[in-house]
């Protein structure tokens, strides 16, 4: 009989493992409490309440009001939906969106088609350590500017904006500020409130969640235009039936996210630092990319010399599941944006992995990638062999 391969799935950023709790959570509402929550009778007034009810948790647990929780389909309808019904008040105006350089292609392809529609976009350069200066922010605001979007994190290198920082520069000039907040929500603490953002987007599947559900804050004193039509659902601005099951899978997998989330915190930094200190041990040449606040457990490792995607591969036969690049282009070889706009060395540029640790993922996983590594990098073999 065939041995079954171990697989060490170090790829959390692209997506995680849904709780068994959540998913404890949502069968009753795939199996039984199937009523549609618009309904009026008896039978809806479950999967209404429990709609309801996650909304309630998951605004108390990022310290918003729960009028201001939509639920999408997840980070890229969210982002689409907040720069649209911002963009979409000003058709016409040539008015300025400003975001950065490395956002996510959810934010910088809705950027493109708006720029289609007569938008100014400005892409913000970043630093060497992917962080955004306000300075920078500063020197592009002018007073056509309606909006702002910085992520909270990067998805690539693991960054963390002091998005606090640069909401208060753009409120200073009353521009309303957005973050994708996609890779921090359920990895550090996220609150609103000490935040001073007007919009978030959201997606579950980053935090042990389903696929295919998210949500958007939207501060009250923020005026959003529907964007899907239909019947009604979610105040009016998202219609189309509630996936309940999801909702409610959703609010668990937060709930169990931020349990105890500074101790997760530390013992995923201190598996970084071990995968750090091994990897350093082994002689080869490499760089690690992003700032010192990064999002626990996100390594962005650049090796000289080295092809990523030959890496990424030879890797996957042993059974480890890495990046390269951005996950969600990850068959695409060409250099990053975010690689590029981080200005990386380009003698390591191009060997680059991303390896996102999970709380399931153990020291010994770190010996065998950093070992399996060491095996790949100096064997003489440079391809799929
Ligand atoms: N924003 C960021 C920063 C992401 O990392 C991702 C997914 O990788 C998204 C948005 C898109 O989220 P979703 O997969 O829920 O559409």
């Amino acid at each position: 009989m065939n041995k079954m391969k171990k697989r060490i799935y170090v790829d959390h950023a692209a997506t995680t493992q849904l709780f068994p709790e959540a998913l404890e959570a949502m069968l009753p509402y795939l199996k039984n409490k199937y009523g549609n929550p618009s309904t009026l009778y008896s039978f809806a007034r479950e999967p209404h309440k429990a709609v309801e009810e996650s909304r309630k948790k998951i605004a108390e647990i990022i310290g918003a009001d729960e009028n201001c929780i939509y639920f999408t389909s997840g980070g890229t309808e969210s982002d689409n939906w907040a720069l649209k019904s911002i963009a979409f008040q000003y058709l016409g105006k040539r008015k300025r969106i400003i975001t950065s350089s490395i956002e996510h292609h959810a934010i910088l392809n809705t950027c493109k088609f708006l720029e289609k529609l007569g938008f100014e976009i400005v892409y913000l350069p970043v630093k060497h350590d992917g962080t955004v200066s306000v300075k920078e922010l500063s020197k592009a605001i002018n007073t056509e500017t309606i909006l702002i979007s910085i992520m909270m994190a990067n998805n690539e290198i693991g960054t963390i904006q002091n998005i606090f920082e640069l909401a208060q520069e753009a409120h200073k000039y009353k521009i309303i500020f957005h973050t994708d907040a996609v890779q921090a929500i359920g990895h550090i603490p996220v609150n609103i409130k000490e935040l001073g953002v007007d919009m978030l987007s959201a997606s579950a599947h980053k935090f042990g969640g389903p696929k295919g559900i998210g949500f958007l804050y939207v501060s009250n004193r923020i005026k959003l235009n529907p964007y899907i039509d239909g019947g009604g659902q979610e105040k009016g601005m998202r219609s189309g039936t509630e996936n309940v099951a999801s909702i409610v899978g959703m609010k668990r997998a937060l709930e169990i996210s931020i349990d105890k989330i500074d101790d997760k915190m530390e013992y995923l930094s201190n598996l970084s630092k071990h995968f750090v200190n091994d990897i350093k041990n082994v002689g080869l040449s490499f760089i690690i990319n992003g700032s010192n606040n990064r999002i626990p457990g996100s390594i962005s490792i650049s090796f000289k010399d080295v092809e990523g995607e030959m890496l990424l591969h030879r890797l996957d036969l042993k059974g480890i599941c890495v990046s390269t690049g951005s996950a969600c282009n990850s068959k695409n070889t060409e250099l990053s944006h975010v690689l590029k706009a981080i200005d990386i060395n380009r003698d390591y540029a191009f060997g680059t992995i991303r390896i996102t640790l999970g709380l399931e993922n153990t020291l010994d996983d770190i010996k065998y990638i950093v070992k399996t590594i060491k095996e790949i990098l100096s064997s003489k073999c440079n391809s799929i062999c």
